[in-house]
């Protein structure tokens, strides 16, 4: 049977546009891609990418003051979000742009439109076109979620940020995951009055507790209110008697100089606005935004996926087994879509295993095991392995850590802490798990990740000599055991 192309990838996201241009430009493959939205998908454009220009935007506050501390003659300035939003969208439609490039260059059809599976070799477009392959790789992505909730539609989502024509005043961020935590922490960098409601006892559930412990303190510390144990019980739009009283109040007690200050939002009878929320613990607030972080969910409806005969499981994530393939032999599935691992570099390295297994002839899985990974709040968490708790569920452990303040920032009379952890397999002696809080923890995550990877033990740790002075030199010096078990 003859195909129209060897491979049709639905989604232009970071997964899908490798597999794609890798199976083109190495294999010559002929491969067609379709993107409904914007090339680059969630990482790019409304991920990764603006997120952590976001993140860089939202640490010139406090080195302002670091820098007086060095001696420099600078004053705090006011943060212009018009400014800095038309950089980023800039940015943005260059990067996209370069995607584009790349599928053009690797010789990929590209289709500005949304497909859908009709069978097990067969795509159907939303201009109506239909088009055969002999495989079809779903790689559709996720998108966020708000709660079951009456006027959930009052607030916003992770999507939505990027996108305000002007930061609120004050902000609800509900949810205590990585995107919860990493824009209460840019948010309140930006000066917007940042109150988190999570409901579980502690933010970044499945991490390990002391650096779970230390963030949410620094975040506290840095401005955050946080409220742990607290949902949104109830929310309506606000009335304006509500808005006006919030605003005087706000005025007065704000804190923040009145060239930081964001000045209070305008209402409006729909979209984002100001709402009025009760909290499961009874507290009644104003906001001038809500902010819904509360988890993301794969995009798999609607795409005749099960009619075709792919299995779907939990919150609609597709099945596949450990070469990506689903329970139609010439369908594939990889990134968020599958819910393994919600990470960009994992849905990329699935998209190269897919490609090597299906058009090079070299069946590959996919290894999920030991992923370093970062959570961009400030402070950084980098972490890679068993968290201590998990790893004393495994075997017994000697768990090494240290906690100090940094050079840079104690010198300019911050309070900061960083913490450094390895976490020690007693009869191994293998280093199980390691997780830095601390300034770029992301950065030195990568590079210890090599070596957790590779099976160092601790001792390889302490062969290992110390780079002076920096902060990460106390991964190699720690000597004793803090405790064992
Ligand atoms: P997460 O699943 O990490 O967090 C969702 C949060 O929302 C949890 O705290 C959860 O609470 C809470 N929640 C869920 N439902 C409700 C509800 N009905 N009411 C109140 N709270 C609720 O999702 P995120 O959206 O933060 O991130 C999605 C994924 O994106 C991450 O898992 C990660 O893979 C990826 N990501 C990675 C980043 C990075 O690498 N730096 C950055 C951003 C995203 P509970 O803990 O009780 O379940």
């Amino acid at each position: 049977m003859s195909f129209d192309f060897d491979l049709f990838v639905i989604g232009g996201g970071s997964g899908g546009v490798r597999a794609a241009r890798v199976a083109a430009g190495d294999t010559g493959a002929r491969v067609a891609l379709a993107e409904m939205d914007r090339y680059g998908g969630t990482c790019v454009i409304r991920g990764c990418v603006p997120k952590k220009l976001m993140v860089f935007a939202s640490t010139y506050a406090p080195m302002a003051d670091e820098a007086r501390a060095y001696g420099w003659q600078m004053e705090r300035g006011a943060f212009s979000w018009t400014d800095f939003r038309a950089k980023l969208d800039t940015e943005l439609d260059r990067l996209e742009g370069v995607y584009r490039r790349l599928l053009d260059n690797s010789g990929v059809t590209k289709f500005d439109a949304r497909a859908v599976v009709r069978d097990a070799h067969t795509v159907e477009l939303s201009t109506g076109e239909t088009f055969t392959a002999k495989h079809i790789l779903v790689a559709t992505g996720g998108r966020p979620v708000r709660p079951d909730l009456p006027n959930a539609e009052l607030g916003i989502v992770s999507d939505d940020i990027f996108h305000l024509d002007e930061l609120p005043r004050r902000i609800l961020i509900v949810g205590g995951g990585y995107i919860a935590c990493e824009f209460a922490c840019i948010l309140n960098g930006l000066g917007v009055e940042v109150t988190q409601y999570y409901r579980g006892a502690q933010i970044l559930r499945g991490f390990d507790d002391e650096a779970r412990g230390l963030i949410a303190e620094q975040m506290t510390d840095d401005g955050v209110r946080l409220k742990l144990g607290t949902n949104i019980a109830e929310m309506r739009r606000a009335t304006a008697a509500e808005i006006a009283g919030d605003v005087s109040a706000e005025n007065a007690g704000m804190g923040l100089p009145p060239e930081a200050r964001v000045q209070p939002s305008a209402g409006g009878d729909s979209g984002p606005g100001p709402v009025w929320v009760r909290s499961t613990k009874g507290e009644e607030e104003v906001f001038d935004l809500v902010f819904f972080a509360t988890g993301r969910a794969p995009n798999t409806g609607d795409m005749g996926l099960e009619e075709a005969g792919v299995s779907l499981g939990r919150g609609g994530a597709v099945e596949v087994d450990a070469y990506s393939q689903t329970a139609v032999p010439s369908i594939y599935a990889i990134g968020d879509a599958t819910d393994r691992v919600n990470l960009t570099p994992v849905a990329i390295r699935e998209g190269m295993a897919f490609v090597e297994t299906v058009f090079k002839g070299n069946p590959t899985p996919v290894d999920h095991e030991l992923i370093p990974s970062a959570v961009f709040t400030q402070p950084e968490m980098g972490t890679v392995g068993l968290s201590e708790e998990a790893a004393r569920e495994q075997e017994p452990i000697e768990v090494y850590s240290t906690s100090f303040k940094p050079m840079q920032t104690a010198f300019a009379g911050r309070p900061d802490r960083v913490m450094m952890k390895l976490i020690v397999s007693q009869a191994s002696r293998k280093v199980l798990g390691c997780h830095i809080v601390a300034p770029d923890a992301g950065e030195m995550i990568q590079l210890a990740g090599v070596a957790v990877k590779m099976g160092a033990t601790k001792e390889d740790f302490d062969r290992t000599v110390a780079v002076h002075p920096t902060m990460s030199e106390e991964i190699v010096t720690m000597k004793s055991p803090t405790r064992s078990s």
